[in-house]
């Protein structure tokens, strides 16, 4: 793999779950800033040698201050929670639609390359899986329809502007620093539970499927999205494998070696029956590879929960 480096990187959000696994990536070989305005980002999970610009993407000042001399922009930055995007969708637009507008347009007059995160929500309640990018989209949440219209953007401002963009479309991301919180994702939410011998809570009854792909492969999309020549088009970046809810909470309940029993309460309203990630054009264009099986990366998750990480 083509590997960045000698370049000036902005990851907005570089404080966060994905974004700073970027930025500790990226900073062996490339200078590194980091765009984050703390509100659910870590300055523990920051690596020493980024410079971090403590403030918001949507301020216009803020933005040209960290955008100056970028060659290319990770932007992870968003309003993360389907659930706070139901609550307030006017604020989640702002930061993650309007915000990521803003990143484009920096990016255009600063010649700059965007790496963007998009996300599976997109697509909503799909026709089929595995899911290819070319599959009806249809968000069911206001923050789907916010990352469809920025992924749309961003191929918009390649084909109007020129600009390199390249849009990655999460499924289920898991790995360290997703742990406990109010974003959490489900895996976060069962290990907790398991380790601490609580019940495992299944919405429903669990037959409902995940795609779930660990950051590392998470940074391994971003890392060849930054060097492709396949600039200008949406990948969909997942492990291409699901499971259902379930067999999840039976597999973390066995990798913890817990006894918490498996419950099962109500179906979420509106929750997704199947996902799953057809990652061919991933594999085809920008030679990714999903690598961490999701028992290995439990295994790992499961060693770390607890330090400080
Ligand atoms: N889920 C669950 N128990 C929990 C949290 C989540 O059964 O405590 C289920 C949830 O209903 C969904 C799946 O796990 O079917 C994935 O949920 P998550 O919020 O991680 O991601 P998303 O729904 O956005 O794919």
């Amino acid at each position: 793999m083509e590997t960045l480096s000698g370049s000036h990187c902005l990851v907005t959000g570089g404080a966060g779950f994905i974004g700073s696994h970027i930025a500790d990536t990226l900073v062996d070989s490339n200078a590194v800033r980091v765009l984050d305005d703390l509100s659910s980002g870590s300055r523990d999970h920051l690596p020493d040698d980024a410079e971090l610009i403590e403030g918001d993407v949507r301020d216009d000042e803020t933005l040209a201050a960290a955008m100056e001399g970028v060659d290319v922009v990770f932007h992870e930055a968003a309003v993360v929670s389907v659930t706070a995007s139901v609550e307030d969708p006017v604020r989640s637009h702002d930061v993650n639609a309007t915000g990521g507008l803003a990143v484009l347009e920096a990016a255009r007059r600063e010649g700059a390359r965007v790496v963007l995160a998009s996300s599976a929500a997109i697509y909503g309640h799909p026709e089929r899986v595995p899911i290819a990018e070319t599959d009806p989209v249809g968000p069911t949440s206001p923050y789907g329809l916010q990352k469809l219209t920025l992924d749309r953007y961003a191929v918009q401002y390649h084909d109007l502007y020129g600009v390199e963009t390249v849009p990655l479309r999460y499924f289920n991301v898991f790995g360290p620093r997703n742990v406990g919180g109010p974003y959490a994702g489900v895996i976060a939410v069962f290990v907790d539970q398991a380790t601490r011998g609580v019940d495992i809570t299944v919405d429903g009854d669990g037959t409902q499927t995940r795609d779930f792909v660990h950051v590392d492969d998470v940074v391994q999309a971003n890392l060849r999205a930054a060097t492709t020549d396949a600039v200008g088009e949406a990948y969909n970046v997942g492990r291409g494998e699901s499971i259902t809810i379930r067999e999840l909470a039976e597999l973390i309940r066995d990798v913890t070696g817990s006894d918490s029993d498996i419950v099962h309460t109500e179906p979420r309203p509106g929750d997704i029956d199947e996902s799953c990630a057809d990652v061919s054009r991933a594999r085809d264009r920008l030679g990714y590879e999903p690598t961490v099986s999701l028992r290995e990366g439990l295994a790992a998750l499961v060693d770390d929960h607890g330090a400080d990480d």
